[in-house]
C-alpha cells in the first residue's frame, strides 16, 4: 500500500489495517512528522503537531506548530512545513506527499486557513497523510476543501 495507489481518500484505516502494510516511504514521512512534532512550542495549547513535506526528489521539509501568547500569530505544522519547502524553491508540481501528525485521541485534520494554503500549494490529488500513530487517513486537498477560493494566475 503507498499513497499514490490503493488508498481511498475518504476511509480511516486502522492500525491493524496499515501498520503492516505501509509503503516504507510513507513511514518515513510519518517519522519525519513525529520527529518534528517533538519540537513543537506549544506552551498555550499543550497540542503538539507534526508535519513533514516530501519532494518527488526525496527531500524533506519538516515543521511543527510554533504558537504566540498572541495566539492569533500561532502558526501551524503543515503551514510552517510546505512554507519551508517553497522557501527552498520547491513548488506544488515537485512535492509527492505531505505527513501531518499528533498525539490526539483522534486524527487531527488541517485548521481552515491551513486548508486554503494547501489548496494553493498543492496539487489537488497529492497525498496529505494523516495519523495519530493509531488511526490513518490518507487524503487530499479537493475532499479537505471542496470549492476552495482560488484566483487565476
Ligand atoms: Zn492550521
Amino acid at each position: 500500500m503507498n499513497t499514490n495507489s490503493g488508498y481511498n481518500p475518504n476511509k480511516k484505516y486502522f492500525n491493524s489495517e496499515w501498520l503492516d502494510k505501509i509503503d516504507k516511504r510513507d513511514q518515513s514521512l510519518i517519522n519525519r512528522a513525529f520527529n518534528a512534532l517533538k519540537n513543537s512550542y506549544s506552551p498555550y495549547s499543550n497540542f503538539r503537531v507534526g508535519a513533514c513535506v516530501e519532494t518527488k526528489t526525496n527531500e524533506y521539509f519538516i515543521g511543527t506548530n510554533i504558537e504566540n501568547a498572541s495566539l492569533g500569530l500561532t502558526n501551524c505544522a503543515e503551514r510552517n512545513a510546505i512554507f519551508s519547502a517553497y522557501s527552498h524553491g520547491y513548488r506544488k508540481k515537485d512535492i509527492r506527499a505531505i505527513a501531518i501528525v499528533s498525539e490526539d485521541k483522534k486524527l487531527t485534520t488541517p485548521c481552515g486557513a491551513c486548508r486554503q494554503v494547501l489548496s494553493e500549494l498543492l496539487e489537488p490529488t497529492c497525498p496529505i497523510i494523516l495519523t495519530n500513530g493509531k488511526e490513518l487517513l490518507v487524503t487530499d486537498i479537493i475532499h479537505l476543501l471542496p470549492l476552495s477560493f482560488s484566483l487565476d494566475l
